[in-house]
């Protein structure tokens, strides 16, 4: 890792949050933003940080989670779901979490049927990964998932930077507007109309010292990130991570 990359340790807090507003800001995209006086403290300080959110089971589990405890059994324990900080505002004590609306899944449903007024337990962030803006470009590359995280580095770069971005969405209706100081080149994809391996391959590479960024389906960012590094890009300025992944693509895969 270059020195332009460093990873910072936050002491792990579970928090019970309230859900304040729900806003959707496309057919597939909820935000639900988040408040409560346990949100003081609460830090983010890297683009792609995450937190956990906790969803109960069953009864049982749901009184633990409230009564803030944590069973020894692992098996017994709430399902957790990784999720980007879109938004903190230190002031108004409010977060916001962008949901993809996917379908079947616990955070999924759950965000589906959020309404003010409900809790939501989240973990977190156990560490962020400080990205300076010491690079000439920025390249990112994701999916619906990697929006909020995307969104948020255009937000935080300065102007006179530059930046690569290529999203793969389900539709055009999908599309959100990524604002940003800095000089910006968005490629919206159709998932159904485009290869995005294949455009990577062919994407000219912004010139100058590079950080690239890739989140995707499992699969997906793997083969994405194998093209990068074909073409050149430097493994201690690439991060590649999978943020969902589909039920045929294997553990070991
Ligand atoms: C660091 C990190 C940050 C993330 N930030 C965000 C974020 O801010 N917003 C966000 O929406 N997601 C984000 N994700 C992705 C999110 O954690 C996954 O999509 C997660 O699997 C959703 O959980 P679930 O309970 O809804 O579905 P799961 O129970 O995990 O999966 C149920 C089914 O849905 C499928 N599935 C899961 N996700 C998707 C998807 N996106 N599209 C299509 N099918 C899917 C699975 O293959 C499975 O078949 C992030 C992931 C990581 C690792």
């Amino acid at each position: 890792m270059t020195d332009a990359i460093y990873r910072v340790n936050h002491t792990l807090h579970r928090r019970a949050l309230q859900v304040l507003r729900v806003t959707d800001l496309t057919p597939r995209m909820r935000r639900v933003t988040l408040g409560g006086a346990a949100l003081e403290g609460f830090v983010s300080l890297g683009s792609d940080d995450h937190v956990k959110l906790l969803f109960a089971s069953d009864a049982a589990q749901q009184a633990a989670l409230d009564a803030g405890e944590l069973s020894a059994d692992a098996s017994a324990r709430p399902t957790m779901r990784e999720y980007t900080p879109r938004r903190f505002d230190p002031q108004a004590l409010e977060l916001d979490i962008d949901f993809v609306l996917h379908g079947e899944g616990p955070a999924s449903t759950w965000a589906a049927q959020a309404a003010p007024g409900q809790t939501l337990h989240i973990a977190g962030p156990r560490a962020s990964l400080v990205v300076t803006d010491a690079f000439d470009s920025y390249l990112l590359i994701g999916d619906e998932t990697a929006i909020p995280a995307i969104a948020r580095r255009l937000e935080e770069l300065p102007a006179g930077r530059r930046a690569l971005v290529l999203v793969q969405v389900e539709d055009a209706q999908e599309r959100q507007p990524l604002a940003s100081p800095a000089n910006v080149e968005v490629i919206w994809m159709l998932r159904h109309e485009q290869d995005l391996v294949e455009r990577v391959h062919a994407l000219p590479l912004p010139a100058g010292s590079l950080y690239s960024w890739v989140a995707l389906e499992k699969r997906l960012s793997r083969a994405v990130k194998g093209v990068l590094l074909d073409k050149g890009v430097d493994e201690q300025a690439l991060k590649a991570v999978a943020y969902w992944r589909a039920d045929d693509t294997p553990d070991e895969d």
